[in-house]
């Protein structure tokens, strides 16, 4: 039973959406949609909650447990994981960027340009190095 849940007595015949079993009048519940038994969560182990009526908990359960969603779910994850590593490692690209323009003595706003049309805005010359492209001590 869901803790945050109201459940109501069900007072029309209907159909369960979670199991589609018939439900017959003063049977199940009424909350928002008509369910056949006590609501349940289930939990997918990758953070996901589910609800769905006692009858329909095995299901869900071996749904959850399925190679294909597993697979899904993994596919999710590693996705997710490699975003965070690229972003990661772009970070660490930026930083060692950064150090090589340094050590070459380049301005590291403007990589020595000392320019660029892309602020053509604030008057085009880079405020970091005033237009030298050098590094600024
Ligand atoms: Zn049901
Ligand atoms: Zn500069």
């Amino acid at each position: 039973m869901l803790s945050n849940a109201v459940n109501y007595p069900n007072k029309y015949s209907g159909e369960c959406v979670y199991c589609h079993n018939t439900v017959p009048a003063g049977f199940g519940f009424y909350n928002g949609s008509t369910s056949c038994a006590d609501l349940v969560e289930v939990e997918d182990g990758y953070g996901r909650i589910d609800v769905t009526c006692k009858n329909a908990e095995g299901a869900l359960i071996n749904f959850f447990a399925s190679k294909r969603y597993v697979a899904s779910r993994e596919a999710v994850k590693a996705a997710g994981e490699k975003r965070r590593a690229d972003i990661a490692q772009a970070k660490k690209d930026r930083v060692v960027a950064k150090k090589n323009l340094k050590a070459t003595g380049l301005c590291t706003r403007c990589g020595g340009a000392g320019r660029s049309d892309n602020w053509i805005a604030t008057g085009s010359v880079c405020f970091k190095c005033d237009g030298t492209g050098k590094s600024v001590k």
